[in-house]
């Protein structure tokens, strides 16, 4: 599964976050799977209305969304790229996630302790992002100088080229900007893809407000806010406590009485969740059958074998055709049998590039 982790300064509600997620995957495991595969990895469920709505058309024995792992990375401090507290372990932890959860800290309580005195939203985050700038730009700089004598001395264009966008990125990075808003091409990413670079991964922020302040946030949201916008990164405005009461909440009923009484509809986990997987720029197919209806994960630009693939590898290899009907049209004629009679259900064959939301059925040779 993909990963997104959990980042932040100490004391900001990244445990409380990450046990609220852990929590509420238990609770979906009395319907079928859970896993906490390491103390600190969970596998959580990702909502989608679209399945809901398929399987309340199809009725099947099983419905089984498809799942993110969420990585409590702790531990980050001022320091950390300079191998401050464990900084270099945690990193690295950083470095194998596919997104990243910035939790900072926009509530009071003089109970919680911080180090770095007054509530400081963008300060914090900025501490953070050096953090893992300044790392980045180590790795930059080590590439950069092996690059250099072949880029100056020979007719190498390859190094040469290399050699220009390692020096926009160290540019870049040391102007204090992540190099995921240097906006390189697809082209341009392959002369870093083998650094890993920390500051590319894409990023959500969790404001961890006040439980007064979830529904309108507060001057702290306001101005992470703010910040966040100028680099088209969202902001999810939560209370970690709360989301966490919930979710230890054994009985659905008792959950709802506790979300009503805080005017609530859904926990603000969802959102968070459903934005994270957003954030990793996927598509999802679904299979609807009597026996299950099930949501799948591909990137985008897939083609129907290779996201035929995802479900069984010998799909791939001995793919024929797909079966497929857009999202839209099944629920607007309510099932197989009635798409394919108004000739909503399309023969597509190797070439076919998956859509977001295609109800997909594969005919291969075993
Ligand atoms: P971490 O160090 O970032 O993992 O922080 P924790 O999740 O351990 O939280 C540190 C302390 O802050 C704990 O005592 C939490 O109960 C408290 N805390 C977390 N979220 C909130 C919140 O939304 N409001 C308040 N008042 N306290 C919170």
């Amino acid at each position: 599964a993909l990963q997104a982790g959990i980042v932040g300064l100490p004391n900001v509600g990244k445990s409380t976050l990450f046990n609220a997620v852990s929590n509420s995957a238990k609770a979906q495991a009395s319907n079928y799977r859970f896993c906490t595969i390491e103390p600190n990895v969970g596998l959580v469920d990702v909502p989608d209305a679209r399945l809901k709505k398929l399987a309340e058309l199809v009725n099947p024995d099983r419905i089984v969304p498809t799942q993110l792992e969420i990585v409590d990375i702790a531990g980050l401090v001022r320091g950390a790229s300079k191998g401050e507290g464990l900084g270099n372990k945690f990193l690295g932890n950083i470095r194998e996630v596919d997104a990243i959860i910035h939790v900072v800290r926009c509530f009071e309580d003089e109970n919680v302790l911080r180090e770095e005195g007054a509530i400081n939203p963008i300060g914090d985050k900025e501490i953070i992002e050096t953090e893992l700038q300044l790392k980045d730009l180590e790795s930059v700089e080590k590439k950069w100088q092996k690059v250099e004598k072949m880029a100056r001395v020979g007719s190498d264009t390859k190094a040469k080229a290399e050699f220009e966008i390692l020096g926009r990125c160290k540019d870049h990075l040391e102007q204090g900007k992540n190099i995921h808003t240097l906006g390189l091409s697809k082209e341009e990413k392959l002369a870093v893809a083998d650094l890993f670079l920390l500051t590319d991964k894409p990023v959500l922020y969790v404001a961890n407000v006040d439980e007064n302040s979830m529904h309108t946030g507060n001057k702290y949201s306001d101005a992470l806010k703010e910040a966040a916008k100028k680099e088209g990164a969202e902001v999810i405005v939560m209370c970690n406590n709360i989301e966490a009461q919930i979710a230890e909440m054994e009985a659905e009923d008792d959950k709802q009485m506790f979300m009503e009484e805080y005017k609530m509809t859904e926990p603000a986990l969802n959102r968070l969740i459903t934005s994270a997987y957003q954030l990793l720029n996927l598509d999802t197919y679904f299979t609807a059958g009597v026996q299950e209806v099930r949501a799948w994960t591909i990137h985008k630009g897939w083609k129907a074998p290779q996201a035929a693939s995802v479900i069984h590898t010998d799909f791939e290899k001995g793919f024929i055709k797909a079966e497929v009907i857009a999202y839209d049209d099944f629920v607007k004629y309510g099932s197989e049998a009635a798409c394919r009679e108004n000739g909503r259900l399309r023969i597509e064959g190797k070439e076919y590039l998956v859509q977001d939301g295609d109800v997909m059925h594969f005919r291969f040779n075993v």
